[in-house]
This record gives C-alpha cells, sequence and structure tokens, in this order.
C-alpha cells in the first residue's frame, strides 16, 4: 500500500508533514512532493496548488509517476448547508464540477458527454472516517461536494449550486480529484474542514479560519492513515 495524501494550498498539509517528521523531497512536474516511511507505509504528500487543474496533474501524478493506489486529500471548504459551522468536518459521498456547462446543448450543469455529473468516493474509506470520528468523539458529517474554478462569495451562486447539485459545501479541487481517481480506479477519499460559508463576507472569514480548518482536517486525516497501516 502507498497512500497519497494531497491538500490544495500549503498550509492543508504543513500540519501533515509536521506529524510525518521526516521525508525526502522530490520536485516533478513543476510540484514538489514529499516521500515518507510512516510506521511502516510509504505516503507521498503534495500541494497541488488552487483549482481543477492543478488538482489533477498532482492527483494523476500521484497515482501514475509515485505508484500511489490509495489517496487522501485534506483541505478547507466554504459552507452550504447551514448545519455546517466553521471548523466542522464534511466528508464527500459524491463530487461534481459546477462550473461544468454545455447546458446550451440540453445537457445538465455538470454533465458531458462520457462522463457523469457526480463521481462517488470509496466507501470503505468513508466508514474508517467513522470509525475515526467515533473513537475521537467527533461528528463529521457526509455529503454533496461540488466543485469549479471560482472562489464562491455571493449567497446567488451558492443558491444555484444548491439547486443543480443539492451539495452541502464547494471547493476547487475535490471533483477534478474524483474523476482521476475514478478513471484509474483507485479509491479515494476527500475531507474538508469548513473555513467560510462562500457569502458576502467568505474572504475574510477563509483569511481568519482557513489555517486552524485546515489543521483539524490535517490531524483527522491522520487518524485514519493511522487506522489504514495497523
Ligand atoms: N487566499 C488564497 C486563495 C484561496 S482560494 C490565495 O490568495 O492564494 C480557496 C481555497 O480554499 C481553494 O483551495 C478551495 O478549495 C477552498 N475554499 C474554501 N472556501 C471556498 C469557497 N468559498 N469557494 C471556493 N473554494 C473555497
Amino acid at each position: 500500500m502507498k497512500i497519497a495524501i494531497m491538500g490544495a494550498m500549503p498550509e492543508e498539509i504543513t500540519p501533515i508533514l509536521k506529524i510525518v517528521g521526516e521525508y525526502k523531497t522530490t520536485e516533478y512536474a513543476n510540484n514538489t512532493y514529499y516521500e515518507a516511511s510512516y510506521k511502516g507505509t510509504e505516503l507521498v504528500i503534495a500541494h497541488s496548488k488552487i483549482g481543477k487543474v492543478f488538482s489533477t496533474l498532482t492527483a494523476t501524478s500521484m497515482i501514475q509517476h509515485f505508484g500511489c493506489d490509495k489517496l487522501l486529500f485534506s483541505g478547507v471548504a466554504g459552507g452550504i448547508n447551514p448545519s455546517l459551522k466553521i471548523g466542522d468536518l464534511i466528508v464527500a459521498t459524491k463530487l461534481s464540477q459546477h462550473d461544468l456547462d454545455i447546458t446550451a446543448f440540453g445537457h445538465p450543469m455538470g454533465f458531458v458527454p462520457g462522463g457523469s455529473v457526480f463521481v462517488e468516493t470509496d466507501k470503505e474509506l468513508i466508514n474508517i472516517a467513522k470509525d475515526v470520528a467515533k473513537e475521537l468523539g467527533k461528528t463529521v458529517q457526509e455529503g454533496i461536494i461540488a466543485t469549479g474554478d471560482q472562489f464562491v462569495h455571493d449567497s446567488k451562486v451558492k443558491d444555484a449550486i444548491v439547486k443543480n447539485f443539492n451539495a452541502d459545501a464547494l471547493e476547487m479541487e475535490g471533483g477534478s480529484v474524483a474523476v482521476v481517481c475514478d478513471a484509474l480506479n483507485v479509491p479515494f477519499f476527500i475531507l474538508r474542514a469548513i473555513s467560510d460559508t462562500a457569502d458576502t463576507d467568505a474572504s475574510f472569514s477563509f483569511d481568519e479560519f482557513m489555517e486552524s480548518s485546515a489543521i483539524i482536517s490535517a490531524e483527522f486525516i491522520m487518524k485514519m492513515v493511522d487506522k489504514l497501516v495497523e
């Protein structure tokens, strides 16, 4: 087993690198990959940079170049479901690309021929997350995550995403990572801690809470890794 652990921004993987302690740094395809042996299992850790294209490149590299056979994503997201507060964790059951739009041809939002509106995540990894949550006495909500190449800070945009995808949270990488892992048959898991609620003041909330929420998500992911390597 070789586990990929991915974030989008440096702050999302720094807490993971701290826990892992020692690692080897490799430059590949304009990005830095951190390879570590953790409790006898190989880990490859990287932040992709923000957005669907960079996260596609990193997820593909981790699988095809570094040989990872499981992928865990840790990061922050904008909450849509009013039950999600700053710092709360959401695990994606399925993900969509909310900005993929060829509706002019009669297709639904998020759909292109040969693809599907939603990509489902791995159920076994969700079960491991539930076990970890139970052990930590933490609530982890399951839900739909919508991904697009924009930082959403507008309730009208949010409402449209709810209407089209019934999403609970939104971010900028999960949906593309999902497409890669699904196509390459690699079980994957997307975890996000809420940093903002994608409203007018989202950028301020993000700046205030991104780091603390990223740590909450990263620490939970490492508890999952502990279970996986047991
Ligand atoms: N402040 C950063 C930009 C952050 S973009 C800079 O200046 O470099 C937001 C990042 O957090 C993305 O990686 C995305 O996945 C996630 N995210 C958190 N809240 C979001 C929101 N409201 N809309 C879209 N993505 C969000």
